[in-house]
């Protein structure tokens, strides 16, 4: 029976999705070829990377804005330098909300002045910051949507005049935002859209060509937007398996449908972690992820206890991250509720035993 996978990254895929990329591995589109061994140039894959380029803008509600979706390598971490090689005049503003927010500031610092608007690394990053302003003058403002590692979630976006740039790795096509609010979206594919090995980045066009540095081609938007995401070959598997996943998605009714369950698993977790005198959460509460349930044993010495037991479960992917310890449950979009609940039920299970 498949593990209930409650891995942070890469993360659980649905079950349909897996078949059918592992069929066209195989023999793709019934024409005998396996998919990785055909030209990227041939019209078959041009339509699926046509496919998901047009279908990450349906589900977020940009078509016709002047976006464009583009399906580039390097992971997110590529993302930390590439936005500000190709956003960062002179001065950059960032929320520094984790891990992932202070490695795309160290990376933005080779380009200009950064300036740091709020952090929350006095408590270990286990809330969000308010209350912050951000300069008037800054080329663009950077946030972490959902912080994967520590279990925060921004519920709101700061007003600004200026441009809004957003790492959403961990929550892309989970929650409904307005999208349109963004001026350039990143997301590694490997949290809840695919497999490793492709970046999703959405941008809005009108932000682009306004820096006077001259930008290597591989690391320029503007060239994979005049190319159609394909200046040279896309990693094909990862692109694929992508589109299945928000083929998926759409048909199961989007993200307005998604966001329901994830809220949904999220209470139920939640409200055992709350409930269950062995356990306590992480995260500010106002401020807790509805990905990355982070949480801990109150007696560190039902550890192995309380391990083995939720292994025994058919459970995967529970342990911590090593800067947070304890525990952390990734919910992400195809984990179901049946899940959460084989969860809840060995957390009150240790409760009756210890
Ligand atoms: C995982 C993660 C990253 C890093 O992604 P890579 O694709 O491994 O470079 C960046 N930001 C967030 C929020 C993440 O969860």
């Amino acid at each position: 029976m498949k593990k209930h996978n409650f891995s942070a990254g890469p993360c659980i895929l649905p079950e349909e999705v897996l078949q059918k990329a592992s069929e066209a591995i195989i023999n793709f589109n019934n024409d005998n070829l396996s998919l990785i061994e055909i030209s990227h140039r041939s019209q078959p894959f041009v339509d699926v990377i046509e496919n998901a380029r047009s279908l990450v803008l349906e589900l977020l509600g940009l078509q016709n804005k002047g976006y464009h979706a583009l399906f580039l390598q390097g992971g997110a971490s590529t993302q930390f330098l590439m936005t500000a090689y190709n956003l960062l005049n002179k001065k950059a503003a960032y929320l520094n909300t984790g891990t992932w927010s202070t490695k795309a500031i160290k990376e933005a610092k080779l380009f200009g002045e950064l300036i740091e608007v709020a952090s929350s690394k006095d408590k270990n990053f286990n809330y969000i910051p308010k209350n912050y302003e951000i300069p008037s003058d800054a080329d663009y403002f950077h946030c972490t949507s959902n912080n994967t590692i520590y279990g925060t979630q921004m519920m709101e976006f700061p007003e600004t005049e200026v441009p809004l740039v957003c790492d959403m790795s961990s929550d892309i096509f989970s929650r409904q935002l307005d999208f349109s609010k963004f001026d350039l979206i990143y997301a590694g594919a490997q949290k809840n859209m695919g497999p490793a090995g492709t970046t999703l980045v959405v941008v809005k066009e009108d932000i682009l060509g306004k820096v006077e540095r001259q930008i290597p081609s591989m690391l320029n938007y503007q060239v994979f937007i005049d190319k159609d995401s394909m200046f040279n070959t896309p990693p094909v598997f990862a692109v694929y398996t992508s589109m299945l996943t928000l083929e998926w998605l759409k048909d199961l009714g989007g993200i307005e449908f998604i966001e329901k369950v994830n809220n949904q698993k999220a209470a139920l977790l939640y409200d055992e972690i709350d409930r269950n005198p062995l356990f306590k959460g992480v995260a500010a509460k106002e401020d807790r992820s509805k990905m990355n349930a982070t949480f801990t044993l109150i007696n560190p010495e039902l550890q192995t206890q309380f391990d083995t037991m939720w292994k025994e479960a058919n459970i995967n992917g529970l342990s911590g991250h090593r800067s947070v310890g304890g525990y952390r449950a990734s919910m992400y979009n195809a984990l179901t509720l049946y899940s959460v609940q084989a969860l809840v039920d060995v957390m009150k299970e240790l409760e009756r035993k210890a």
